[in-house]
Formats: structure tokens, C-alpha cells, sequence
């Protein structure tokens, strides 16, 4: 049964290794390895309203669609390239040819090719006619009723991610979880919901080795946008969700369902 209220599900929140990241023996992943409070898989969310549409494809997916009784999406939509975002479109595809359903997975102009490379068996026409790469900017459909904006933003030394802004009816919110040193504001102010992005709460490494926000920094941001509610995913193993947020921030959990304006 899809809900009358459309709305969000994370499906993963951590960063892109994962928390605990399993080689790690510091608080946070010694916590997270036992009772599991900071325990987060990789950051995906399904928006779910009129239709089930999954943003980002992570190495979990399988699992994660499992815990939340998933059975598929009407469609996928990808930030970008990287590792954690992607890894888990081999099992989108396999559930597509096993089922016979169809799940477009729509991306930005510039991503397109990257998975075309990454994936390339997924380019063959058995998995096109029911999973194709699409490009999200030339897409004229609605994605659970809103239409979909994909927005260029800085990632730090890791280059250029992607971010979206949903917009229906009058309202917005937006899906950030990438991105360091952003420049162009305007797109992001006065948003209903802003989920946003941030792998530490207090990064010490140099600048120019990162590429997502901190809390500190997300919370500055943040002042700046002044949306109605931020929630931050893309936890990495230097935020431990058992200490609060800064006032104003929420943080996300795997499962965290909230409602979409
Ligand atoms: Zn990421
Ligand atoms: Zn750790």
C-alpha cells in the first residue's frame, strides 16, 4: 500500500564507508559494532508517495529494502558516481529483470556516461528495456507528483556532486548529501525541508583532503538557507548520534521516515 502523506525514508545514512567502518576501533564504530546506535548503513532514501522513487543506489540496498519491506520503486534517481551511491544499481537492474518491472534510473547529463562505464553489462538491451540510464535535466515526468531539479554542487577535492530540489504545488525541499563549499545559495533558501550531508561533527583534516560539510559547518550553512527543517544523513564515524544535535539540526537514522511537504 503506498501512504496518502508523501513521504521520506532513509534507507542508509552513513557516509561512504559505512558505520562502523569495519576496520575501525574508535568510539563511535566500537559502539556501533556492539549496541549499535551509530550503527548506519550507506545514504539512500526512498521518497513515497503516488509512487515509490529511490534517490542514490548504495552497496546495502539489497539489505536495506529488505529491513524496510521494500518490494521496488517506480524509479531511481542518482547524485552521482561515487561507490556509495551506486553500487547497490546491479541489484535495481536484477529486481527489474526478475520481476519484469520497469525502474528507470534517471541522472544529471555528466553522470550518465560514468555509469555507463561503471556498469557496462547494465547497458546491454535485456537490462535497458526495464532499468535504462536516463537523463534526469531532459526528463519532463513528475517524480511522486513534484518535478525534480538536479543542481551542480562543489564536493570538496572529490570534484563536482549533484544535488536535487523537489518542488510541488509551491513547496520545496531538497536532497544534499554531498557537497563541501557551496557557492550559489539562492537555489537552496527558504526550503521546507533541507536534508543535508554532514561525515564529522568537528573534521580536523586539512580542507583541501575533504569533500562533505561537518556538523559545525552544516549547522552554518543552515543559518544561512534557513530552512523549516534540516535533518543531516551521511553520517560518518566522526558524528555519534548519542551526543545531540546543534539546536535546529536533526539528525537521520536508518529507517527514519519523516513527512514531505
Ligand atoms: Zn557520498
Ligand atoms: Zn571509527
Amino acid at each position: 500500500m503506498l501512504p496518502v502523506v508523501t513521504q521520506l525514508r532513509f534507507l542508509g545514512t552513513s557516509d561512504s564507508q559505512g558505520v562502523p567502518r569495519w576496520w575501525c576501533s574508535c568510539g563511535v564504530c566500537t559502539e556501533a559494532k556492539t549496541s549499535r546506535k551509530n550503527a548506519r548503513t550507506r545514504p539512500a532514501a526512498v521518497i513515497e508517495g503516488d509512487a515509490r522513487i529511490l534517490i542514490d543506489a548504495p552497496p546495502e540496498l539489497r539489505l536495506q529494502c529488505a529491513r524496510e519491506g521494500l518490494t521496488g520503486f517506480d524509479a531511481a534517481l542518482i547524485t552521482h558516481a561515487h561507490n556509495d551511491h551506486i553500487l547497490g544499481l546491479g541489484d535495481v537492474a536484477d529486481w527489474g529483470r526478475w520481476t519484469r518491472a520497469r525502474c528507470p534510473i534517471y541522472a544529471p547529463d555528466e553522470v550518465l556516461p560514468q555509469l555507463r562505464v561503471r556498469f557496462p553489462y547494465l547497458t546491454v538491451e535485456n537490462y535497458q528495456a526495464r532499468t535504462p540510464f536516463l537523463s534526469v535535466e531532459a526528463s519532463a515526468r513528475t517524480f511522486a507528483g513534484y518535478t525534480v531539479k538536479a543542481v551542480r554542487v562543489p564536493h570538496g577535492f572529490n570534484g563536482v556532486s549533484n544535488a536535487f530540489l523537489f518542488e510541488r504545488g509551491g513547496k520545496r525541499w531538497g536532497y544534499m548529501p554531498d557537497c563541501l563549499g557551496l557557492s550559489d545559495l539562492e537555489p537552496w533558501r527558504g526550503l521546507e525541508l533541507l536534508v543535508l550531508g554532514a561525515s564529522f561533527y568537528h573534521e580536523t583534516a586539512p580542507l583541501e583532503g575533504r569533500s562533505v560539510y561537518d556538523v559545525q559547518e552544516a549547522a552554518a550553512l543552515v543559518a544561512e538557507l534557513k530552512p523549516e527543517t534540516t535533518i543531516l544523513t551521511h553520517l560518518g564515524h566522526g558524528v555519534d548520534v548519542r551526543r545531540p544535535a546543534p539546536v535546529g539540526l536533526r539528525y537521520a537514522h536508518d529507517g527514519l521516515v519523516v513527512p514531505l511537504p
